[in-house]
């Protein structure tokens, strides 16, 4: 007769249904969470596991994937991303919210965010990994119809416009003769208002263009910041302004990103600043594990606390166009900026003393 070492005593039953209860709820929660997982072998990329739920939404059976290299479920158009995602995986040990694409065996693709843990053995060397896939395909279809909404209206608004600012220019011409002041003056306001819808265009289109580019580069902040100085320099000529920085250091981002959110910040570090005062501004950070923190600091106006909030809303201003231009787009494009790299920005500010515009870029 098999014996059943758990009917030794009373004692282990109990122990028995409790442990493996526990055994059992766990397996459930694990193939039927909201969530995929997948267990990758590092050493040759090979699928070792994953629960039901993933096959529930690629539709790929276990024996499809089991043994394959993770290549196979991901789309091919982030395959570059995945090879260097396996890398830092063998580097750190960990990967946190990687936005990757499965494909679906019905010829789909699924968007998801991927975060990685190892399991080690007791000598501290990486067994296998437990990753957790989370579908965003909500939110990227969301994301992508807001960017595809803001790209079309601002593109086909920019045609219109041009063809009254040309009609225009053709009326003034004709009509040198013939108009009063009062029309002069007329006219120039709409031009005016033509040139500053153009710009509001403009910027809402760049705004939809963040985030299109896919690959991250490691860059060095002291070339961005080098760089976006140059571009600065007719400001920081006629204002006087003395813009300082130290050793800054090299981080993965989006190289077109960072730059545009350095050039928003510095630029109105200087721009927002009482007239016949010298502009004084420094780019300085400081690290955690996890973050850099950088920080952008000014002696200029500053913003009253209760408008704090505000600014970083698209087209919020807080100060009339006739003492500072601007669009109020800049602090909108900052904000899709730090948070496209898993970031945060926030701001320190007394009014009339100055500000400090502090942003988190993510290490890995
Ligand atoms: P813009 O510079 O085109 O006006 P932004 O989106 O960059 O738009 O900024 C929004 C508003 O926030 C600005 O109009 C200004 O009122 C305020 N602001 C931004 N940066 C600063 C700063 N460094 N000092 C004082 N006010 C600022």
């Amino acid at each position: 007769m098999k014996i059943n070492h758990f009917q030794k005593n009373q004692g282990d039953w109990e122990n028995f249904d409790k442990d493996y209860r526990l055994g059992l709820d766990y397996r459930l929660m694990y193939e039927n969470a909201p969530d995929m997982y997948l267990s990758v072998n590092p050493e040759n990329g090979k699928i070792i596991g994953c629960n039901n739920t993933l096959f529930k939404k690629t539709g790929f059976t276990k024996a499809e994937v089991l043994n394959k290299t993770v290549f196979y479920i991901y789309d091919p158009s982030c395959h570059e991303e995945v090879r260097e995602a396996l890398e830092t995986f063998r580097e750190c040990g960990r990967l946190e919210n990687q936005q990757l694409m499965f494909r679906t065996k019905a010829g789909g693709v699924i968007p998801i965010l991927l975060s990685v843990e190892a399991v080690r053995d007791g000598n501290g060397n990486i067994m296998y990994s437990n990753g957790c896939c989370r579908d965003i395909s909500d939110r990227y279809r969301l994301q992508q119809e807001i960017n595809q909404f803001a790209y079309v209206a601002s593109h086909d608004l920019q045609a219109p416009l041009k063809s009254v600012k040309g009609a225009l220019e053709v009326f003034q011409m004709m009509n040198q003769n013939i108009v009063n002041e009062e029309s002069v003056e007329l006219l120039k306001v709409v031009d005016q208002s033509l040139d500053r819808m153009t710009l509001l265009i403009e910027g809402l289109l760049e705004h939809s263009q963040i985030g299109k580019s896919f690959l991250k580069e490691k860059l060095d902040m002291n070339g961005v910041v080098g760089d976006v100085l140059v571009d600065l320099a007719s400001s920081i000529e006629s204002s006087g302004a003395k813009v300082v920085y130290g050793y800054l250091p090299e981080v993965e981002v989006y190289p077109v990103e960072i730059r545009l959110l350095f050039q928003n910040l510095i630029g109105n570090a200087i721009k927002f600043q009482k007239k016949g005062k010298v502009p004084m501004v420094a780019i300085e950070f400081s690290e955690s594990p996890k973050y850099f923190q950088f920080v952008v600091s000014d002696n200029g106006i500053g913003i009253p606390e209760h408008q704090q909030s505000a600014i970083f809303r698209m087209f919020s201003r807080l100060n009339s166009p006739t003492d500072f231009e601007g669009t109020g787009i800049g602090l909108a494009h900052c904000k899709k900026i730090v948070e496209l790299h898993g970031g945060e920005i926030w701001l320190n500010s007394d009014f009339g003393m100055g500000s400090q515009f502090y942003f988190t870029l993510p290490k890995s």
